[in-house]
């Protein structure tokens, strides 16, 4: 599932080919909206919020979430797709080229001024204009028993962790992601950190939290089975999510973290 940093990149991408362009097709191949043609209309904005997509057509927004397989790949016009046809959810199109949405976990079209009924409840945006560590410090320590690999990948908590974060972020802080938020030492911290990594990180396409850019990217994330870089230890692996439906893996050093 994508991170933050992923929409925030698409979202760069598709304003950089669509904003203040006027569209020459618009094809929602999503049932609900297949009605909707916003051809004609001139697009004015694309943001992301949190691992959301809104772009902003005439008096509407089309709102997207990659979840699992999704993507918006843009093309110019007439261009061979390099997904079949059929997975396409959405097609907009100006005089230069076509933004194609693939698998999109979601999708949706409202009225901008209606876009809080889609994206209101999200917490801070750790990549967004109006970013408040403090409220998400706040919203953390409002559910102090709660797992804190819970609670950062909550997006009401905060908006833009995904799971590569979540485990990466408790490693780093030594903190197991079984352990109760009220027992984090420094949550400000961990805050703090979830922010440097995921800026450090938007404008590029390898994702990194060691610092390296190719061999070991991440200290924990996908290396179960192998030894920790810190102490030799083995990394582990294990499921959380708060029902059954939403396991998430878990990878942790049970030495380097408590
Ligand atoms: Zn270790």
């Amino acid at each position: 599932m994508p991170e933050g940093d992923t929409v925030y990149r698409a979202a760069n991408a598709l304003r950089g080919a669509l904003a203040g362009t006027v569209l020459t097709r618009c094809d929602i191949r999503v049932p609900k909206f297949a009605t909707v043609d916003l051809t004609g209309e001139t697009v004015h904005e694309v943001l992301s919020r949190g691992k959301h997509l809104l772009i902003r057509v005439g008096d509407f927004s089309v709102h997207s979430h990659l979840k699992m397989e999704g993507t918006w790949q843009i093309y110019p016009n007439g261009a061979k797709w390099r997904q079949p046809s059929f997975k396409a959810r959405a097609i907009l199109a100006n005089s230069a080229v076509t933004a194609v949405g693939f698998e999109l976990g979601l999708f949706e079209v409202v009225r901008t001024a209606d876009e809080d009924t889609v994206v209101g409840y999200l917490g801070p945006d750790l990549l967004g204009e109006n970013w408040d560590a403090s409220v998400a410090i706040g919203n953390l320590r409002r559910e102090p028993d709660r797992e804190i690999g819970l609670a950062l990948l909550d997006q009401r908590v905060l908006a833009g962790l995904g799971n590569v974060y979540r485990n990466e972020l408790c490693f780093l802080r030594g903190a197991l992601p079984t352990r109760a938020t009220g027992d984090i030492a420094d949550l400000p911290a961990m805050v703090d950190l979830a922010k440097r990594l995921i800026e450090a990180n938007k404008d590029r396409s390898t994702r990194t939290t060691t610092g390296r850019l190719r061999g070991q990217t991440f200290w924990v994330y996908g290396r179960d089975g192998r030894p920790c870089s810190r102490c030799g230890t083995t990394i582990l692996r294990g499921e959380l999510g708060d029902t059954e439906l939403q396991l998430r893996d878990t990878y942790w050093c049970p030495h380097c973290q408590t």
